[in-house]
């Protein structure tokens, strides 16, 4: 069976290694930019698996699949030999001051919305000190314990590294696709035919999803010798979900030209790495992080340890998320041919599941 993968973004890796479990199957895979996805939103990600925070303001299917993606990924990275680039240590909340009747506001909600919220813990200044000494908590902080995290950049990397090599699989990198039909993929150099296409480009799927939008978001990279934070952790803000989020190794594994110039490597160093985002504006604006949006996001660190002032920014990074109207995604299956999109936050969160559903609906109900 020859299968073309439109988009060598998050969705597109993840169908192409779920596709890979069947044998006879070849599969061409059509990438835009170049294939280590750089430029795709799932590189820029920072990989929160965060179902109970998203239900502030998602709907329950949110919950649901975002627990069985979390269920899938464990294989997934084993499948590409990432073996620790999956963490399900939980999530820490907490607030400033100011805000922190938006933060009891928050908990009480999920509370009222689901039941297994019930068991996030209230975190006083000693559990708080034992769990995570380095978040220095002067107000009040929660603790959710089912939540976890992926190290986004090493899945894209490594998932590279797999696809390159697997003998079945085909990259046509810098190779933009004007258009998809049923089994058809229409480039520059004109029309191939396949048994079926999957169009997974996220964003770039605008002239088949004409209300296709893109939310822009940004993230700093941080690195520090004084702080050892482990898990993630949100501090509340009146507009975006802030995370600090762990990247213990740094860039190792990423063969990329910018983390080689990183000014200070984490894995060489014994430095730790944090990915601090990240901001959402109804813009499809790429251009770098704007000064307004970096205040707030290091403003969001200092107050969580004033001893992150001494860190160092060793990178940003800005992309678009793809959403449609309602912020949840779509499978869309017809004959030969099946599209994903508006996977908008939460494409770690429950691409995974997505992914495995449009398969089964789609190309695997029909071939079996
Ligand atoms: C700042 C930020 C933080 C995020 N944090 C999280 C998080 O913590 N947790 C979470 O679950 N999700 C997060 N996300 C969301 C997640 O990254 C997206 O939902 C996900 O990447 C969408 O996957 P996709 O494959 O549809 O799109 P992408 O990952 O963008 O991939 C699309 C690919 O298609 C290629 N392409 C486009 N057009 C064409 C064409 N015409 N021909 C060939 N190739 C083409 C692009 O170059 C790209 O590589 C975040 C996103 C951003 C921007």
């Amino acid at each position: 069976m020859r299968v073309a993968i439109v988009g060598a973004g998050l969705v597109g890796r993840l169908v192409a290694l779920e596709l890979l479990k069947d044998k006879d199957i070849e599969i061409t895979i059509y990438e835009k930019g170049s294939k280590d996805g750089v430029d795709s939103a799932g590189f820029t990600a920072a990989g929160m698996l965060a179902p109970y925070a998203e239900l502030e303001t998602a709907e329950s299917v949110i919950f649901d699949l975002g627990h069985k993606s979390m269920e899938l990924w464990p294989d997934i990275l084993k499948q590409i030999g990432l073996f620790d680039g999956y963490q399900q240590n939980g999530t820490i909340i907490t607030a400033h001051p100011q805000d922190l009747s938006e933060l009891e506001h928050f908990i009480g909600m999920l509370q009222k919305k689901i039941n297994k919220a019930k068991d996030i813990k209230l975190l006083d200044k000693d559990a708080s000190a034992d769990l995570e000494p380095d978040v220095k908590v002067n107000s009040k902080a929660f603790y959710i314990t089912d939540e976890g995290v992926i190290d986004a950049q090493r899945f894209i990397a490594f998932s590279t590294n797999y696809l390159d090599i697997a003998p079945n699989v085909q990259f046509k990198e810098h190779t933009k696709v004007d258009k998809i039909e049923s089994g058809a993929v229409y480039t520059s150099d004109g029309v191939s035919e396949y048994d079926w296409v999957f169009d997974t480009r996220g964003l770039g799927a605008k002239e088949h999803f004409s209300t296709l939008r893109g939310v822009r978001g940004e993230v700093l990279w941080i690195e520090s010798n004084d702080i050892n934070i482990t898990r993630p952790t949100r501090l509340m803000h009146p507009r975006y979900k802030i995370y600090i989020v762990p990247r213990g190794n740094g860039c190792e594994g990423i063969d990329l030209d910018y983390c080689k110039e990183c000014k200070m490597s984490a894995s060489q160093s014994g430095h730790k790495r944090y990915i601090v985002g990240a901001t959402e504006i109804e813009s499809e604006d790429m251009s770098d992080i704007s000064v307004r949006s970096s205040m707030e996001l290091l403003s969001a660190l200092y107050s969580v340890n004033p001893s992150f002032g001494e860190a160092r920014v060793v990178h940003s990074e800005t992309n678009c998320r793809p959403a449609f109207g309602d912020n949840l995604p779509r499978i869309e299956n017809s004959d030969k041919l099946t599209r994903i999109n508006g996977l908008y936050r939460h494409g770690y969160l429950l691409g995974p599941a997505i992914v495995k559903k449009a398969i089964e609906q789609g190309i695997r109900s029909t071939h079996d």
